[in-house]
């Protein structure tokens, strides 16, 4: 089988199953964006999903991210890892959506690196719903939205999480619609929700996800890093 239709017949696979948890959840599939996460693969696999089109595409580190996002036009580019402060500037000059905004330091940088770019770029509030792994504590999540609404360069998008391993991944995710509704109380436009990836996109869509990150999934096992 060739790489291009291993890719399709996985993606059949994957939409399959968004769409059976919009039906399950009463939800319009339309609702739920696939952003295929093409970390530790070549480029060749990036336009491969473009062409068969998947026009959303992440990664997670910011050498690689910055590679692929030269290398393949035509699609937009989500970064989900963290980001230190000092690569904020670089991920800003080619992401179009940064899901894993967890501090007011990196805020301020992106906003700077946008702008320097002459750019826009959207913002997720990465949220810890465990208070351990990247993100947020829920409750800075209201002070840290009204910054990134007030940052020049940034516009502010939604809220993002990952599971905790320690938690029924429904629970979680249930916590963490209820921050994204604090969220779009004080700013209407901040409807993302981008939960869920290969192991729990149904319980991410029953709580109401609007984008699920999925790496696995759609491009198989990831082959352990180089080095
Ligand atoms: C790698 C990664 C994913 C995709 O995970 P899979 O289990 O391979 O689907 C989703 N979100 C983030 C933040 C990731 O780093």
């Amino acid at each position: 089988m060739s790489r291009r239709d291993e890719l399709a017949a996985n993606l059949a696979e994957v939409n399959a199953r968004i769409i059976r948890s919009c039906e399950a959840a009463g939800r319009d599939p339309s609702c739920v964006t696939l952003v295929a996460v093409t970390k530790t693969w070549p480029a060749s696999d990036a336009v491969l999903l473009r062409d068969l089109g998947v026009v959303d595409l992440a990664e997670n580190r910011d050498q690689e991210a910055s590679q692929k996002a030269a290398a393949v036009g035509g699609v937009r580019w989500h970064f989900v890892g963290q980001v230190q402060t000092n690569k904020a500037r670089s991920v800003a000059s080619y992401a179009d959506v940064v899901h894993s905004v967890d501090r007011p330091s990196l805020v301020e940088a992106l906003g700077a690196g946008a702008v320097r770019a002459r750019r826009t770029v959207e913002v997720l509030l990465q949220v810890s719903l465990d208070g351990e792994r990247g993100g947020a504590l829920p409750v800075d999540v209201p002070a840290l939205a009204d910054l990134a609404v007030e940052t020049e360069g940034l516009r502010l998008a939604g809220v993002m999480a990952v599971a905790p391993r320690a938690a029924e991944p429904a629970e979680a995710f249930a916590r963490l619609q209820v921050v994204a509704e604090q969220v779009r109380a004080r700013h209407p436009s901040a409807t993302l929700i981008s939960a869920g990836m290969s192991g729990d996109l149904e319980q991410a869509i029953a709580a109401g996800a609007t984008h699920v990150r999925v790496g696995t999934a759609v491009l198989g096992h990831r082959p352990p890093p180089l080095g």
